[in-house]
């Protein structure tokens, strides 16, 4: 994953009670269950989740799931593993997503070691505490809550836990066309989503529920030349005129878009701030035909990308020689698509901005494109009281994510997703797929509770058969 850049990772909460909240016994097995899934170095290239898929099948056997209640699937060497609870009524199930692989780390780099579950300064420590395994151990955490207590719900619920997230998300589609879950009425993914913490008051702002992701596409533009000695220079020069197309795509302005979903997150943070950011988010919100408000808005890094298609130069390439001239000049341009455009239309604006046959521009490998998935009350509610459980009266809004988690595969397959991790953070402390990834202690228990109060409160658990 990588979630959207203010959020998640390193989980503080001021608030918390650590010390009661470790006490419950569910607790203590989840954060043994943390410790194994932290020590597998499932990195692309180690092939370790078919053995951490080994171990949690075990765990989930030992808590009373039975067989034939336990799937996997495999695809080059990665294992994927899901795991049903049988609904009483009929109906389409609920799915649960988390992924097992991590981004490597290199131990002599950490000041601690990455793979060993380490509890310091009220934070966890190792790679994946935060993206992902906090989530794989919040399902199997609820799953064995559910067994434990002979909860029944009411809906089949369906936990997947995926193999390759951060590399091809191969073994999500597999998940999403099983016959377990293909039929899903959504997702509910731990990946994304999450509360915003005030940096300096570390008071909770606002709690964003990742509803859509845009588009990531990178295109290649490309200069190509006759060339010759540089001591014969000619009238056209590829560096030049790829110079040129570069500045033309920097002035280049997509068009100002808006849906439901990013209106409803602008409104929301509008209401929270002040000065001019502020009253253009709000009335942005209001009319997103506001073309003050939209520019206003295209000058904050923060926004702009929640407001438009966003395309910037990325990386140069460019001659062979000090003394020749460039038979080549390259640059990389990635584009953040809004959801509903299409990746060729982008290129096709780019072409057209450039203005110039003699510069070719390239889409690289197959970009996804994944529609909004649309707030649905019921979901929302029961997020929004899963969150209230912890920080009573949090706002909690839908969010348009700028990165990317495999939760765009569930929506291309049909099956609306919502990322919702229960996790806080301050915007400055996001340690995933970086140095010393951490945790806050306490933020990892209520990441637990946020999953378990979701599958039963959706599923409609309660005792009985
Ligand atoms: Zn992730």
């Amino acid at each position: 994953m990588k979630k959207l850049i203010l959020l998640m990772a390193a989980m503080t909460a001021p608030f918390s009670t650590p010390a009661a909240a470790q006490t419950a016994p569910h607790e203590a097995k989840a954060r043994e269950i943390y410790a194994r899934v932290i020590s597998f170095r499932t990195a692309a290239g180690h092939k370790q989740t078919p053995a951490m898929v080994a171990y949690l099948i075990e765990t989930l056997k030992a808590g009373g799931v039975p067989e034939a209640d336990i799937a996997t699937l495999d695809e080059e060497g990665e294992r994927a593993l899901i795991v049903r609870i049988p609904g009483r009524k009929p109906g389409r199930p609920i799915l649960f997503s988390a992924h097992m692989d991590i981004v490597d780390a290199r131990p002599e780099e950490w000041e601690r070691d990455p793979f060993k579950l380490i509890e310091e300064n009220g934070n966890f420590y190792g790679r994946g505490t935060s993206d992902n395994k906090a989530g794989v151990v919040a399902l199997v955490s609820t799953i064995l809550r559910i067994e434990a207590a002979q909860l029944k719900p009411a809906r089949e619920l369906v936990f997947a836990f995926v193999g390759d997230e951060e590399t091809n998300m191969n073994t999500t589609r597999l998940i999403a066309a099983h016959p377990w879950v293909k039929n899903a009425e959504f997702a509910i993914n731990t990946d994304a989503g999450g509360g915003i913490l005030d940096e300096t008051s570390g008071k909770p702002l606002i709690y964003l529920v990742q509803g859509a992701e845009k588009t990531y596409a990178t295109f290649d533009v490309v200069v190509t030349n006759p060339g010759g000695h540089s001591s014969r220079p000619r009238a056209d020069n590829a560096i030049y005129q790829l110079a040129h197309a570069l500045e033309r795509v920097e002035a280049y302005r997509f068009a100002v878009m808006a849906n439901d979903l990013t209106r409803a997150y602008l409104g929301a943070v509008g209401k929270a701030q002040s000065g001019p950011v502020g009253e253009a988010l709000r009335k942005f919100s209001a009319d997103p035909t506001d073309a003050g408000a939209a520019d206003e808005l295209a000058k904050s890094p923060e926004f702009v990308g929640t407001t438009r298609t966003t395309c910037v130069a990325t990386m140069l390439d460019a001659g062979h020689a000090e003394n020749a001239l460039p038979q080549t000049a390259k640059a990389a341009v990635n584009c953040r698509i809004f959801p509903g455009v299409a990746v060729d239309s982008v290129r096709d604006a780019l072409v057209a901005a450039i203005a110039d046959p003699g510069v070719k521009v390239t889409v690289r490998g197959k970009p996804d494109a994944s529609p909004v998935s649309e707030m649905r009350p019921d979901v929302m509610a029961a997020i929004t009281r899963a969150v209230h459980a912890h920080y009573p009266g949090v706002m909690v809004v839908p969010y348009l994510e700028s990165g990317g988690t495999d939760g765009k595969v569930y929506r291309i397959a049909g099956i609306p997703t919502f990322a919702t991790s229960g996790l806080f953070g301050k915007p400055s402390e996001m340690f995933a797929h970086g140095l010393n990834e951490r945790i806050e202690v306490a933020a990892f228990y209520r990441g637990l509770d946020h999953i378990y109060r979701l599958a039963v409160d959706l599923g409609g658990a309660r005792p009985g058969s």
